[in-house]
């Protein structure tokens, strides 16, 4: 490990160093995408935080284990228009689909825009509707430890029990009191206005709902969060992402629901990303400006750009969209796959130009995310007169494994294999065809050795760079 990884904690308001709590792998959970609509870029920005953390983390040797959940069983974002109506049924009605083939749906949607703008898949995406019974189950606990109580169906929980509530948003009980307006009603069932419901009655119209000890219903939305999370990292994780917007209430409730359950604290660092605007506006349905990522593909700007262009702002800063901007991101990508195209990448180690080059990208990327400035080093990088052509591939192949951006892709495009690569492959084959799997073995890795992907095809050995 080279770097200490460090990252913006929005609990503490603290830089702090990412160390794993059970001292082998660094657990992720980010809040994922609602699958009843397709997912605008500006959200992405979001996922790609997440996805952006295990890069890095694993850039600097650790081991990582990510997962993102899908709420597959609608959130109302606004309890106070609450019909009952999920939005799950709302786009089952609207598009003649069921619930199941709605999420289905959106959610294959979600992982082809997640692959366009080079978000590896998350090791898991746990769904919300197959978490039913984890749910039911902390809200049991919660109820024996006096944290929440029912009201004809729904329960509620008391957010005078938790002393801690308000500590990640800074929405403190105090200031919500003083804050809350005299127009907006309070349901009356509720003991003071500011607790939530964890589990709500469902109406006589309510398709999506789950029998419970306290009656047919379904979840609330941030109930789910508690139990995914520690169902698959338990209950002492290291990182949770999300988006701004999801700090209050979204993740100030989780942590009352997780610690109010299990007595201690859950998550080491929450770490929320900025909203993405389009002319000064929050990217939003509401908006009218949605983009998705598949609409970049139709104007023909790679979507790997995006990557590029979101890497300009900090992580937790708003980032203003712009098409000019996108396109300018968009020749950057393909100018410096060219460049790599042009340059054979150096065997052996780099020399001292190029490792003060590599030790700036690192702790760039290392010192909170700084993308900015990894990119700053990056562009300089491929003007630096001292560092031979080379080791200038070498580094930016290596760092693509932050970056993302498929830099070797026309570099892999104009590749032809060497005589001595043809010699070895027809060998292989040859071996393996006589069933020495052992010599065939001992070929794969000297191929590897030599930076070659090796794969076993119906054709026999195929190789390419990696
Ligand atoms: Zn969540």
């Amino acid at each position: 490990m080279l770097c200490d990884v460090r990252l913006f904690n929005s609990l503490t308001r603290e830089i702090e160093e990412v160390v794993p709590v059970d001292g082998k792998t660094v657990k992720i959970y980010s809040c994922g995408p609602t699958v009843y609509r397709y997912i605008h870029i500006g959200n992405m920005r979001s996922f790609m935080l997440g996805d952006l953390i295990r890069r890095a983390l694993r850039f600097e040797g650790h081991d990582v284990r990510w997962i993102m959940n899908i709420t597959d069983v609608g959130h109302m974002t606004d309890e106070l228009t609450d019909t009952g109506r999920d939005k799950m049924e709302l786009a089952e009605s609207d598009e003649g689909l069921s619930a199941a083939e709605i999420a289905d749906k959106y959610t294959k949607a979600f992982l082809e825009d997640s692959d366009l703008v080079g978000i590896e898949r998350a090791d898991l995406y746990p769904l919300a509707t197959e978490h039913i019974p984890e749910m039911i189950a902390i809200i049991d606990t919660l109820i024996e430890k006096g944290h929440a109580y029912e009201v004809e169906g729904t329960v509620y929980y008391d957010v005078t029990t938790f002393p801690g509530y308000g500590k990640l948003s800074g929405n403190t009980l105090d200031r919500l009191r003083a804050g809350h307006r005299q127009e907006l009603a309070v349901d009356p069932s509720k003991r003071h206005p500011e607790d939530f419901a964890l589990w709500k009655v469902a109406g006589p119209h309510r398709a999506l709902k789950w029998p419970s000890p306290w009656g047919d219903g379904y979840p609330g939305w941030h109930i789910e969060c508690s139990a995914m999370s520690m169902k698959h990292l338990g209950e002492r994780f290291d990182v949770h992402t999300g988006g701004n917007d999801n700090k209050f209430p979204h993740h100030e409730d989780e942590i009352a629901q997780s610690e109010g359950a299990v007595g201690h604290r859950v998550t080491s660092i929450w770490v929320h990303g900025g909203f993405l605007q389009m002319g000064g506006q929050k990217m939003a349905k509401s908006a009218q400006n949605i983009k998705r990522v598949t609409d970049l593909a139709e104007q023909g700007v790679d979507p790997l750009a995006y990557r590029l262009l979101c890497f300009g702002t900090r992580y937790r800063s708003e980032m203003d969209f712009s098409w000019e901007a996108l396109e300018a991101a968009d020749s950057r990508v393909k100018q410096l796959r060219k460049r790599m195209a042009d340059w054979a990448p150096a065997a052996g180690s780099i020399g001292a130009g190029a490792k003060g080059f590599d030790r700036r990208f690192r702790s760039a990327v290392a010192g909170d995310l700084d993308m900015p400035t990894a990119v700053k080093v990056a562009n300089e990088l491929v003007s630096a007169p001292d560092v031979p052509d080379g080791e200038k591939y070498a580094l930016l192949a290596t760092w693509d494994q932050v970056l993302g951006l498929d830099l070797e892709r026309d570099a892999r495009e104009r590749w032809e294999p060497t005589d001595e690569i043809t010699a070895l492959v027809a060998e292989r084959d040859t071996a393996r065809a006589a069933r020495d799997f052992a010599k065939g073995d001992e070929i794969r890795d000297r191929l590897q050795a030599m930076g070659l992907e090796v794969m076993d095809t119906p054709e026999g050995t195929r190789v390419r760079p990696r």
